[in-house]
């Protein structure tokens, strides 16, 4: 037996930093919606009860480090499951990227291996399970548009913003979301509107979406890494309407009304970097 299921990468229209709490983690407000760029996880079933993950991504580990993987082998320790599950990703988003590619392709293993061990689990259970995996991976179950507070894993829905276009663009560099945090000043960083940006979503105005996109670790970023400020440059000059980091970074975004100046953008960003996307947003739940 076999499910097939789509691990949409996601981006931040706004990221906001609160404070650092005494456990370690930070308060974070993010609105985050899926965009149309996306692994494809393949899951069969394991009558011997093992449980293995493959990728041909060779920044993919191919073992018990993978999300997805401990996505697998938390539901089965969990819920006592005796059957095992082979797990295939084809990688397509990119890695260490901020687009949360690790945390969807979790996300997605929790949906599928609900169906594929048929154990009959809520949605709002697999989230809560989500957050033992990974900030993100709640928001990831859902998928669609939501605000994320806590440490990521409250979540909730919102509208999806009006049809638009996404370029991405992501420098060859990887960033660690740990040290970007660790080089965090809190007090001095930039914070974006969350309540203007939620704001604009329900009023599905995209020029005040465009107005309020903002991302509290995006000054630590552009400073440890100055081709994700030329890119940003580059998106500006080509006419995006709205340009911004996603998560931790370095993949930058732009924002686009029409697909002739998306293809612009995609295009003058093409010579400067090697992994330029364009892409719809996803916006609403895709759980299938
Ligand atoms: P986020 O936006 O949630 O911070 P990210 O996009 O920056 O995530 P990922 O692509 O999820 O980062 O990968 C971060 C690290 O996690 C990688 O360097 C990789 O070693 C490890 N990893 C574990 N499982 C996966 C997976 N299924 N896909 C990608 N990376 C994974």
């Amino acid at each position: 037996m076999q499910i097939l299921e789509k691990a949409p990468a996601k981006i931040n229209l706004s990221l906001n930093v609160l404070y650092k709490r005494e456990d370690g983690f930070h308060e974070v407000e993010m609105v985050m919606t899926t965009v149309d760029l996306a692994d494809r996880i393949e899951l069969n079933l394991d009558v011997s009860g093992q449980l293995s993950v493959e990728s041909e991504n060779r920044f993919v580990p191919n073992d018990e480090r993978n999300l997805a993987y401990r996505a697998a082998k938390l539901l089965k320790d969990r819920y006592d499951v005796k059957e095992g599950v082979r797990i295939h990703i084809e990688k397509n988003i990119p890695v260490a990227a901020g687009l949360a590619g690790g945390s969807s392709d979790a996300a997605a293993v929790l949906r599928g291996l609900n169906q594929l061990w048929n154990l009959g689990i809520s949605v709002d259970e697999l989230a809560e399970l989500g957050a033992e995996i990974g900030s993100d991976v709640s928001f990831c179950v859902y998928g669609g548009t939501a605000l994320a507070k806590g440490r990521g894993e409250k979540i909730e829905a919102l509208p999806a913003p009006p049809p638009c276009w996404v370029v991405l663009a992501k420098p060859t560099l990887g960033v660690s979301t740990q040290t970007v945090y660790q080089r965090l000043n809190v007090e001095k960083a930039h914070h974006p509107n969350t309540a203007g940006m939620v704001q604009a979503l329900k009023q599905q105005d995209f020029h005040e979406i465009c107005r309020h996109v903002g991302n509290t670790l995006e000054g630590v970023t552009l400073g440890l890494h100055e081709e994700v400020g030329q890119i940003k440059e580059h998106m500006h000059q080509a006419g995006a309407d709205a340009v911004l980091m996603s998560g931790s970074g370095p993949t930058v975004f732009s924002l686009v009304d029409n697909s002739a100046k998306a293809q612009r953008i995609f295009n003058s960003l093409k010579g400067f970097c090697d992994e330029v996307y364009m892409v719809r947003m996803l916006g609403y739940q895709e759980t299938t």
